[in-house]
């Protein structure tokens, strides 16, 4: 049996299902989960979803149908089937990778190249553009429909994970599944006004901040900044409303490379990497204990953003 059915058939047998996304969720993680969530509910399963705190879904993706959410204090703690999506590994769930380790079937449902495969069914698919790609395929298999909201989901997952379909992730399959979702009721516009067309005042004001602090190092080609809890504070906004802030970092076009280092108060660095495609910034992540992809990676650092940056500096000369 492929990985396909396996994870259809362990999904389609169960009358309960506890979903979970990684942890600071983006547009696929959410989409792939709640389309996936809502999709199982119509099927007549109890369904809950979640993920691990900081438990905030991140403004620009409010609009999502979030009602199977719960807190991941309320998440089942010995679940039957248990399916994990867009995460890379089961340090990627947060708390709830303990729950991974206590459910009795884990179905994880990915694309990250750095997934290794954990898991029970590891359905992990690199060619996939977006997790959703592969929920798709899920549905499909269980013929169970695509609704107005399930294809809101999804397509938002395919959305957020190609750029608006101009990464190179983005094949014919996932153009051919955008005009099936459209055509189950997906409203691109609504969609992509929500997700990058608004933000609060106070992004301007914090992005200005990260933006004034860019370095420029031609050598590396690589284009670094950072911005801290505070400047997220001053400007009244979270952490969930910079995720498209990289998106301006990487304009420089003298530099291959770009990096933002989110400084948090809890003395973690999270940085998040793009690459133009010289440099593979997902194997570089993975070497410094993180993942992602060749061209979309980040990694987490206890420490200071001097040695955050250090890091990669003294590395990605062997990643081009
Ligand atoms: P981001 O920069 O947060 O948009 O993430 C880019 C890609 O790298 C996504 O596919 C993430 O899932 C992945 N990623 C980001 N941070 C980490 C991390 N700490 N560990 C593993 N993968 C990560
Ligand atoms: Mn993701
Ligand atoms: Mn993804």
């Amino acid at each position: 049996m492929s990985l396909i059915e396996q994870a259809s058939r362990a999904i389609g047998d169960a009358r309960e299902l506890a979903l979970a996304c990684h942890i600071g969720p983006d547009g696929d993680a959410l989409g792939s989960m709640l389309g996936l969530g809502i999709a199982a509910q119509t099927a007549g399963k109890k369904v809950v979803a979640s993920f691990g705190s900081p438990y905030v879904v991140p403004g620009n993706l409010s609009f999502l149908p979030t009602e199977l959410l719960v807190a991941p204090e309320d998440f089942p703690k010995n679940p039957e089937t248990m399916v994990v999506l867009d995460a890379g590994s089961a340090d990627r769930l947060g708390e709830l990778a303990v729950n991974a380790k206590a459910a009795a079937t884990v179905v994880v449902i990915d694309h990250h190249v750095t997934n290794q495969g954990f898991g029970d069914i590891p359905l992990v698919d690199p060619d996939a553009a977006a997790t959703g790609e592969l929920v798709a395929m899920i549905l499909d298999s269980l013929r169970w429909p695509i609704t107005p909201k399930i294809a809101t989901c999804l397509h938002t997952a395919i959305v957020t994970d190609t750029g608006r379909f101009q990464y190179t992730n983005t094949r014919p399959e996932t153009l051919t599944l955008a005009a099936r979702l459209v055509a189950a009721g997906a409203q691109p516009d609504e969609i992509s006004r929500h997700v990058y067309e608004e933000a609060p005042f106070g992004y301007l004001k914090a992005a200005g901040a990260a933006l004034s602090r860019a370095e420029l190092d031609e050598e590396l080609s690589l284009v670094t900044t950072f911005i801290t809890q505070d400047d997220l504070t001053s400007a009244g906004i979270d952490w969930g409303d910079i995720d498209n802030l990289i998106n301006t970092i990487r304009l420089a076009q003298e530099a291959d490379s770009a990096v933002i280092a989110k400084v948090h108060d809890d003395g973690r660095v999270k940085i998040s990497m793009r690459s133009r495609g010289a440099t593979d910034v997902g194997a570089l992540a993975a070497e410094l204990g993180g993942g992602g992809h060749r061209l979309a990676a980040g990694f987490t650092y206890n420490g200071d953003v001097a040695g955050a940056l250090n890091e990669i500096r003294t590395r990605i000369g062997r990643y081009r």
